[in-house]
């Protein structure tokens, strides 16, 4: 199952291809001048593409990760280089009154950076690190792919808790949230944001963290795609790497579910913090056959982050006498594995840029969850074979706190992604989304802000947050953007589907 090297080149060069920016072409093209610009963007260094250059429509395509877009076409991208480029890109927006969106990497399921009109701002080349190991900080820029990120830490014995899939940048991912490497020992990455340079409406430079501008530093702890400002540089807390992180992994045929998830909520009720606990359903098995030949299974992937085999065996000792290993139809167990393995072993990873529907919750209840969305994949098939579930089982320990709006509002973890093959699956998998957003209301405490559908349950960006956080990011949005320069959370308020 695992995806070797070549594959995952494969997949990424297939990826680039569906963005459709034919790279080099691209890159290599001169900026479209034969049309006046103002004095603001004749300052700007990095890439100007207005909505009637030729090569726009290339460009559009490359600022989201996926293959199915939306028809919301900003009027003009800025892809900066510097500061100063996103200084004068904000004065030319404040000047022509174009509304602003800001994208590090554009791996929004809701793509979020694609709205109607206005300028898309693309922090995308800012890719800078800098670290303190002796403090055990380092201050980002939000292009930097969390792979990048974390292979740079590693080699002074530091480690971040960044997203699961490399290529995914720091910039959107903590800003929503961060459900990262070891969340249920490492906390939801955004809380490890110590503090922030942020370029904010009016254009003023400000660093938000604690002792200054806290109300700043409280909102991009977690709101997500509804930020009133521009992250330059986040300043995080970083921790020391674990030296024995190991992968145990078993696939389980689809009967054996409820017993698995028995075994699973003891687990998540035994385990240490150290133990990360994922289980997904998805056609997996036999793993050598494609999709659509292949049985409904459920993966079981557990990871230990030790400093030793035997403190990783320690770690592993409630799943490994649950009796479950024993009964898979397939089992890789404690493998020592760098960083690179780790990300290289997420198969999902596989078909991430056909995803056209996303949903998620946080819930008491994720057997109940997980179990009734195997059944419906089984009854209702959803049109790909590449559809899955995922569930993260003890994920999150921390509930709110004053110091991020961030909320996770019950331990356990549930999303599921639907793949689309082609155009006519699109209407089948938003019926499918529908009906399976139904069947989990009862046990639906809360969404993650980075992994819903806004335009389609605009209720669900509320109930991202408590309503007391939902109140005082309205007040301060108000606050720090009172002429509404940025974009509001999709489906409140400013846009078209
Ligand atoms: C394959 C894949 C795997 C994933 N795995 C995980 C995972 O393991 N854990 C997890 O938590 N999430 C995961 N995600 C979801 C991911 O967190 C979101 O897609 C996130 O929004 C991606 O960040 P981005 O920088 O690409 O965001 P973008 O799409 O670039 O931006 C989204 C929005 O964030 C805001 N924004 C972004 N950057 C800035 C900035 N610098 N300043 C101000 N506002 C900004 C803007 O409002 C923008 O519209 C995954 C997504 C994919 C596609």
């Amino acid at each position: 199952m695992r995806i070797t090297g070549s594959t995952r080149r494969r997949f990424l060069t297939r990826a680039l291809m569906v963005a459709g920016a034919t790279a080099v072409g691209l890159l290599q093209a001169p900026i479209s001048l034969g049309r006046e610009v103002g004095a603001h963007l004749a300052r700007i260094k990095g890439r100007i593409i207005m909505r009637m250059d030729p090569d726009y429509p290339q460009w559009w395509s490359s600022m989201s990760w996926y293959m199915y877009m939306p028809k919301r076409y900003p009027d003009l991208i800025v892809r900066a280089k510097s500061e100063q480029d996103i200084l004068s890109a904000l004065a030319y927006a404040r000047e022509k009154k174009l509304k602003v969106t800001v994208r590090s990497g554009g791996h929004n399921p809701a793509k979020a950076v694609l709205r109607d009109g206005g300028m898309l701002l693309d922090l995308s080349r800012l890719r800078k690190v800098e670290i303190d190991a002796a403090a055990q900080t380092a201050w980002v820029e939000p292009g930097i792919h969390g792979e990048k990120l974390v292979a740079a830490l590693a080699k002074q014995g530091l480690d971040f808790p960044a997203a699961h899939t490399g290529i995914v940048p720091i910039g959107g991912y903590i800003m929503g949230g961060g459900l990262g490497w070891n969340m249920p020992e490492r906390d939801i990455a955004c809380r490890s944001i110590l503090a922030a340079e942020v370029i904010t409406a009016d254009g003023r430079k400000l660093t938000a963290s604690a002792n200054e501008n806290s109300d700043l530093w409280w909102a991009i702890r977690g709101c997500g795609p509804g930020f009133f400002g521009v992250v330059m540089r986040y300043k995080l807390q970083v921790y020391p790497l674990y030296h024995a992180m190991t992968k145990s992994k078993y696939l389980f045929a689809i009967d054996k579910l409820p017993q698995v998830c028995k075994a699973l909520e003891k687990v998540a009720a035994a385990k240490k913090e150290q133990l990360e606990v994922l289980a997904v359903v998805g056609r997996f098995y036999p793993p050598d056959k494609p999709p659509a030949e292949r049985d409904l299974v459920c993966a079981v992937s557990i990871f230990a982050f030790a400093n030793s085999e035997k403190e990783a065996s320690a770690l592993m000792a409630p799943w490994a006498s649950s009796g479950l290993p024993a009964q898979s139809l397939m089992k890789r167990e404690n493998r020592i594995m760098d960083y690179e393995q780790l990300f290289s072993g997420q198969e999902t990873d596989f078909s991430s840029p056909n995803r056209t529907a996303v949903e998620n919750i946080w819930t008491d209840d994720v057997s109940k969850g997980l179990q009734a969305l195997a059944k419906k994949m089984l009854d209702d098939p959803p049109p790909s074979p590449r559809c899955f579930a995922l569930s993260a089982w003890g994920f999150s320990n921390t509930r709110e706190d004053a110091t991020s709006c961030v909320s996770t509002p019950a331990p356990h973890y549930l999303s599921w992604y639907l793949m689309a093959e082609d155009e006519s699956h699109l209407a089948l998998n938003r019926r499918w989304m529908d009906e399976s957003v139904e069947l989990l209301r009862p046990v639906t405490r809360g969404h993650y802000i980075n992994e819903i559908d806004p335009q389609h349950y605009p209720q669900h960006v509320a109930e991202c947050f408590s309503p007391e956080s939902w109140k005082r990011l309205a007040k301060l949005r108000k606050q720090h953007d009172p002429d509404g320069v940025f974009y509001s959370w999709l489906g409140h308020g400013d846009q078209k589907s």
